[in-house]
């Protein structure tokens, strides 16, 4: 199983770092960790090499405000490029979140790599920049933590996107996300722990940890449940959607 999105090499993982990674690999998850600026790709790509990560090289949009140089050029061992995409609210004009975008857009392109997007509360931008980008042709990644409602999946999957759902289809009172996650087809699915942020809230509440690795098996229970669907079907859906971005 894979964790599409969790950011492992967060500060906030510094002091358990080693509980987390025990239990990712006693549950036999395997992990994507996405890059988020520019000074700490080298330490990523070192840290994924050591423990067996696959790893993206990418700007997140929040830490774009500091950053002068967002835009990858080369992408040495990484499996995708991100995450980029659009934040709102922020205090980087959309005008240069949607220029990096794009420049992450076509680092993809040219590197054939899958993109990482995150899109917070710009749902009424992203697809005007991806429908302008992608022309004709379509794109290969994923929206990860998707939070565009069910009414835009038919938009997204258009573009030839995946998407990945994260705790917050296991909250109380989470309806948008249920909504989406049944919407999406089978074969553009995904799953992320996207920690440490989004702790999941599983019934009966037996999981003490913030949002990581180890809870995949146990959020992947949760989405066949919410998606009526046999788990281990879904299991093999997510492994062949893994594999159709080159994380399989
Ligand atoms: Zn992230």
């Amino acid at each position: 199983m894979l964790d599409t999105h969790c950011h492992l090499d967060d500060v906030r993982y510094d002091a358990i770092i080693d509980e987390v990674e025990a239990r990712r690999v006693a549950n036999r998850v395997r992990v994507l960790v996405p890059g988020v600026r520019r000074g700490s790709w080298d330490a990523l790509r070192r840290r994924a090499s050591a423990h067996g990560w696959l790893f993206a090289i990418g700007t997140h949009p929040e830490l774009l405000k500091d950053e002068s140089d967002p835009v990858p050029t080369s992408a040495d061992g990484a499996a995708a490029i991100g995450e980029c995409g659009l934040h709102r609210p922020s205090a980087v004009a959309m005008e240069r979140q949607i220029a990096v975008l794009n420049g992450h857009l076509e680092v993809a392109r040219s590197l054939n790599l899958p993109v990482i997007l995150h899109c917070v509360r710009a749902h009424d931008v992203l697809p005007k920049v991806l429908r302008a980008f992608c022309g004709r042709s379509t794109l290969r990644g994923v929206l990860h933590s998707y939070s565009g409602g069910a009414q835009l999946v038919g938009v997204y999957a258009s573009f030839g996107l995946h998407f990945s759902f994260g705790g917050a289809i296991t909250w109380p009172n989470a309806r948008r996300p249920i909504e989406a996650l049944r919407a999406v087809p089978t074969d553009r699915l995904l799953l992320e722990s996207d920690g440490p942020d989004q702790a999941p809230h599983f019934e009966p509440a037996v999981w003490s940890h913030k949002s990581e690795p180890a809870m995949l098996p146990a959020l992947c229970n949760h989405a066949a449940d919410l998606r009526k669907a046999d788990r281990t079907e879904l299991i093999a859906a997510l492994h062949r959607n893994a594999t159709t971005l080159g994380w399989g």
